[in-house]
């Protein structure tokens, strides 16, 4: 139910979305330019999908390759050091200091070990924060894990994302941002200069002069809505979770994650994480699922998975499912979904004690959207525009990490090119923002 007539304000800025993204957003517009703002989130709450449902680790950027995942690895770097720290601290926001074993479980991933250490190092990490160890000293710290090598990254952090977003949220709304729940938008018309945004179930559409779409794993729907970005079509993959019980999940430390299997694939094995209160898990698996919001089963009703299926244009999923390798590994996955012993069996590779009765529940799974083009899948997430919107799409992993200093970016660029503007009587955090923004020039 909607009951406040926004369009008696001067609104200007609508930003469609409120997980970690859209709120980062909100918190940034709010202080830097010169603009009214308005959030439309269709749940009754921030932060409700994949900014909840998902590993909760800030992930330091040794693992990204700095040419193909620049922006990521950036984001994630600058997020941490500028952002992130300081902000937990003042908010008093979980904050748990886990820390990662990147290990290897096979001899050609020693290799892939040693391009991380490098890496660490050129996406701006300090030398301090990983460290190189052979299989035997990993069993000294951890008797459980079995493997050749490892990269210990010791600043990796347990967080509550979801709660992240809360308190932008929040912060936001101290700087007259509006956050109307409840409200999907389910069109948006360019008209007399200024767009029309039609939420469902409303008549009236609000106006705004700019959007900016951070819809998640609707993101793309909605710029296709615009005509933008028709080259694209996405796959849903849900991460599914195992709680595992605490009284050998304890006699394990730290997140174990090791090197993926097949690198040109959205594809990880399932992981050993340490939730910030103290829980532990398996997983992520990535189960091809037909639709942005499908926890369970293959897909929410049959008109979903048809429309997945034909998609347009209908090359790029094609491509794929003619791929051997591609439905070898669906396969795998849709098998580590359905049987426990499965998904016990892929993470016994490196914790070969595990049982699969040690698991003892599902933990909260939650979808990765990845977008695809007909040469497979873009590594980074994109930007698509026109003269009244921006459309974030394939916004993933480490996305929830990188969200502050991503925003802060697009939105430098987006004053760049002259669709907003800066509002100067801000002097302190217009400094913050620029502290953040001319690392990425
Ligand atoms: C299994 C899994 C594990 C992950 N682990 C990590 C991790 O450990 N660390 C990390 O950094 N990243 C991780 N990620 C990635 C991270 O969670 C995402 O990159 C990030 O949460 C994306 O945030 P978002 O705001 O774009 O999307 P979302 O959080 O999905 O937010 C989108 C919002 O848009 C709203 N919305 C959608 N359609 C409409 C509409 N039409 N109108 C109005 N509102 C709409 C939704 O309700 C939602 O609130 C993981 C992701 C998954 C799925």
């Amino acid at each position: 139910m909607i009951n406040i007539n926004i369009n008696e304000m001067p609104i200007k800025l609508a930003i469609v979305g409120a997980g970690i993204l859209g709120t980062s957003f909100a918190y940034w517009a709010s202080r830097v330019c010169n603009a009214s703002i308005i959030v439309f989130e269709k749940e009754n709450g921030v932060g409700l999908h994949a900014t909840y449902r998902n590993t909760g680790v800030i992930h330091r950027p040794f693992y990204l390759n700095p040419i193909k995942k620049r922006i990521f690895a950036k984001s994630a770097q600058l997020s941490y050091e500028k952002f992130w720290c300081k902000y937990a601290k003042e908010k008093k926001l979980p904050w748990e200091q886990i820390g990662t074993y990147k290990i290897a479980v096979n001899e050609s991933d020693v290799k892939e070990l040693y391009d991380y250490m490098k890496w660490g190092l050129e996406n701006g990490m300090n030398k301090s924060e990983l460290e190189f160890l052979d299989g035997k000293d990993v069993k000294k710290f951890e008797p459980y894990v079995k493997c050749l090598a490892a990269v210990l990254c010791k600043t990796d952090t347990a967080v509550d994302f979801k709660k992240f977003a809360e308190a932008l949220r929040h912060d936001a709304e101290a700087f007259d941002v509006k956050f109307l729940m409840n409200c999907q938008v389910s069109r948006i018309k360019i008209k007399n200069g200024g767009l029309n945004i039609f939420i469902k179930g409303k008549d009236e559409p609000f106006q705004a002069d700019y959007l900016i779409n951070c819809a998640g794993g609707s993101s793309l729907s909605i710029a296709h809505s615009m005509n933008l970005g028709m080259e694209y079509t996405d796959l849903h993959f849900r991460g599914e979770y195992w709680v595992v019980e605490p009284s050998f999940g304890e006699l394990i430390h730290r997140n174990i994650y090791s090197v993926p299997y097949v690198k040109e694939y959205p594809f990880l094995d399932p992981h050993f994480i340490v939730r910030y209160n103290g829980m532990r898990e398996i997983g992520p698996n990535a189960v091809l699922v037909a639709g942005s919001q499908t926890y369970r089963g293959l897909a929410n009703n049959p008109i979903e998975l048809l429309n997945e299926i034909f998609e347009k244009p209908i090359i790029n999923k094609l491509r794929l499912f003619i791929d051997k390798k591609f439905i070898e590994l669906v396969s795998r996955e849709w098998r580590s979904s359905l049987f426990k012993r499965e998904m016990c069996n892929r993470v016994r590779r490196f914790i070969p004690e595990l049982r699969s009765n040690y698991l003892i529940r599902r933990g909260i799974a939650g979808v990765r959207n990845s977008v695809i083009n007909k040469k497979g899948f873009v590594p980074e997430a994109i930007e698509l525009k026109n003269d009244y919107s921006c459309h974030i799409v394939n916004f993933n992993s480490p996305g929830a990490t990188g969200a502050p200093a991503y925003s802060a970016y697009i939105l430098n660029k987006l004053i760049r090119e002259g669709f907003l503007s800066f509002n100067t009587s801000n002097s302190y955090e217009l400094s913050r923002f620029k502290e953040i923004v001319n690392e990425f020039d």
